[in-house]
């Protein structure tokens, strides 16, 4: 079912306030880049009809280092992301990820928060997000809470995210040692990823996350536990096959990503040695 635009409500906020005051007294869907939700309406999978614009509130696009976190404001673009300073020099993999969004079109318009907030298992931050321990900030008109990125998804496209709240930042505390981001698709560009895997590795403490293996991101622990009590690289993969749940499905199967993750993790441990 395709959907005309102009049957839409929209209203549209320039103030973090004001976006959260709408939220609370009517029940709205923020839209941000709407790069996810226009195909969510062209497909029919979004019934919602009214809408509240957030792109033009311009305080969620700072990314800023306040004490020893990196802050990044919800509407940081893909764009924002690739020319920051601050994520060259803190989390590198973040930018590099987000060379390998889409086109530049979708790098224009696609934001962080959205990334986040749509919940897909292969949302290409959401791995990084989760090896570094980023923390969720929430806002609504009653106050703002701080939610740990491993508690923040809650099943397949669900979190805990109330209707009323906004995502205003993602807070990322500092990442010691060598981080690593790699995606696997169909295509080197504009494809969605089959398997994407990020890892931070600090001597023998590893932190290693995979998207598109489950129903939500997740973090590879038993990989991690492996390698931390000097385990091999062999043992820390034939682990890994524990942490990991794919399925098959449009496009790839569980067997593929099985083998791909495997040799992404190998190829991990293996460079960053
Ligand atoms: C051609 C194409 C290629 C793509 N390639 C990739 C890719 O390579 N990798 C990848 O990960 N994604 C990709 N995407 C998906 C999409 O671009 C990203 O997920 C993007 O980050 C979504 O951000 P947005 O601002 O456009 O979100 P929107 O579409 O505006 O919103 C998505 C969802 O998040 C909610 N939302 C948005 N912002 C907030 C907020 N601050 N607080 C609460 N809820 C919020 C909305 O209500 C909606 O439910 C692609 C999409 C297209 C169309």
């Amino acid at each position: 079912m395709r959907t005309a635009i102009s049957t839409l409500a929209v209203r549209g906020a320039t103030t973090v306030r004001q976006a959260l005051e709408i939220l609370h007294d009517e029940e709205r869907t923020p839209i941000a880049g709407a790069t996810d939700l226009f195909v969510a309406l062209n497909f029919g999978t979004l019934t919602m009809r009214r809408f509240v614009d957030i792109w033009n509130v311009d305080e969620l696009r700072r990314i800023a280092v306040d004490g020893d976190t990196l802050v990044i404001g919800a509407l940081a673009t893909y764009t924002d992301l690739i020319r920051s300073p601050m994520i060259a020099a803190r989390l590198p993999m973040l930018a590099e990820a987000s060379r390998l969004v889409g086109g530049p079109q979708i790098q224009n318009r696609g934001t962080i928060g959205g990334n986040i907030a749509n919940a897909s298992p292969a949302g290409d931050s959401l791995p990084i997000l989760s090896a570094v321990d980023a923390v969720v900030v929430l806002r609504s008109v009653t106050g703002e809470r701080r939610v740990a990125f491993r508690d923040f998804y809650t099943g397949y496209r669900e979190s805990v995210r109330r209707r009323d709240e906004l995502i205003v930042a993602v807070e990322i505390p500092p990442v010691p040692g060598r981080q690593w981001f790699r995606k696997v698709g169909t295509r080197a560009a504009q494809a969605i990823s089959k398997v994407v895997i990020a890892g931070v590795r600090d001597g023998q403490s590893l932190r290693l996350a995979l998207g598109s293996v489950a129903p939500t991101v997740v973090r590879a622990r038993r990989a991690e536990a492996a390698l931390a009590e000097g385990r091999s690289i062999d043992e820390a993969v034939d682990a890994l096959r524990a942490d990991i749940t794919p399925i098959d499905d449009v496009r790839s199967t569980a067997d593929y990503r099985h083998l791909v993750s495997a040799n992404l993790v190998r190829r991990f441990l293996t460079e960053t040695r």
